[in-house]
């Protein structure tokens, strides 16, 4: 299986990155880091009518910065992110791609008026991190709402689902990445 390289996007939280490295060793398998040297600056994809930052071009701008890096990049910011039809995106990523993002903006309790809740914040971030990724290993969406590949369209569905894939889906996964 391919390698993968968590890169932060501006604006962005950064203790929210490393927490991310071992579980995702365990979803995905053994070479998982966190870009030290490089951080995309993501104002450029910034949209001041929505005050929000548009996934596509972060996608667009990561899919340049490492042309050369061969294995999955999982982009991560704090910012807001949307796609035109939508209101908000927890992420986007491209199927059977090479990268991923996803945000940290809606999975933070104080949005909803609630009290911080790290522990909470980064099991969001990491169910959304193993659901976009796997996007990029040719996973669908799943019907079983356990399976982190169920799409989520508010925290409380995130919640309800675990951060594991489905046997159905780790099957998928393993042979799609088998050879
Ligand atoms: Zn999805
Ligand atoms: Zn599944």
């Amino acid at each position: 299986m391919s390698s993968i390289l968590i890169v932060a996007i501006s604006p962005i939280d950064r203790s929210l990155l490393d927490p991310l490295v071992e579980p995702l060793t365990r979803a995905f398998g053994p070479r998982v880091e966190v870009s030290r040297s490089q951080t995309l600056e993501g104002s450029f994809a910034f949209n001041v009518s929505r005050n929000q930052y548009g996934s596509t071009p972060l996608i667009s701008a990561l899919l340049d910065r490492f042309d050369d890096f061969d294995g999955r990049i999982l982009g991560v910011t704090s910012g807001d992110l949307f796609v035109p039809v939508l209101t908000y995106v927890f992420g986007e990523a491209q199927l059977d791609g090479k990268v991923a993002v996803v945000s940290s903006h809606r999975l933070n309790d104080e949005l909803y008026g609630l009290g911080a809740d790290r522990k909470l914040l980064h099991l969001r971030l990491l169910k959304e991190s193993v659901h976009e990724l796997g996007h990029t290993f040719g996973l669908l969406h799943c019907n079983d709402y356990l399976c982190v590949m169920h799409s989520s369209t508010g925290v409380e569905e995130i919640d309800m689902k675990t951060e594991r894939l489905c046997p159905e889906c780790r099957g998928k996964l393993v042979s799609n990445t088998a050879g």
